[in-house]
């Protein structure tokens, strides 16, 4: 897979995007087919996609959650030191999408997380960015998370 700069951004995106609005159904467009969803899901992880489009309203709501359900147990191995690595990406996403009320919300249950959960509790032993398929620097973006939702 080609990865790319994205933006401004020093991170590698696939040059291809897996999109997550017509996954697979058994006939209606809000029932899943789960399992061949999530394998394909995980098939393009598999292979160097880092881009999955989504959207609340995909699947009448069950698109996103499909997405979380295939990265389970793969890129959402726990953190030894017991780091919550996707709540703490999910909260500045949606603070950064929505912004205005949403993200104050999302900074304040960032601010609520048990401390051990929070992004500023990663140790950067490396261990997640060893398991990760796509050699995210996971220990950077946490640091980058907690400035955000702690930047006054
Ligand atoms: S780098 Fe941070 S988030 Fe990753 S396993 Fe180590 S302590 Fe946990």
């Amino acid at each position: 897979m080609e990865h790319r700069s994205f933006g401004r951004l020093n991170r590698k995106v696939s040059a291809l995007g897996f999109g997550c609005m017509r996954l697979p159904t058994l006939g209606k467009y809000n029932e899943m087919d789960e399992p061949a969803a999530i394998e394909m899901i995980r098939y393009a992880i598999d292979n160097g996609v880092n881009y999955l489009d989504s959207a609340h309203g995909y699947h009448g709501g069950h698109s996103e959650r499909l997405i979380a359900k295939a990265l389970d147990g793969g890129c959402r191995t726990p953190c030894p030191s017991g780091v919550a690595i996707p709540k703490n990406f999910q909260l500045l996403n949606h603070a950064r999408v929505h912004g205005g009320s949403v993200a104050v919300l999302n900074r304040n249950l960032y601010a609520q997380m048990p401390k051990e959960k929070r992004a500023d509790s990663c140790v950067a032993c490396g261990k997640c960015e060893e398991r990760c398929p796509q050699h995210i620097k996971i220990g950077d973006w946490l640091a980058s998370v907690h400035a955000a939702m702690t930047e006054r």
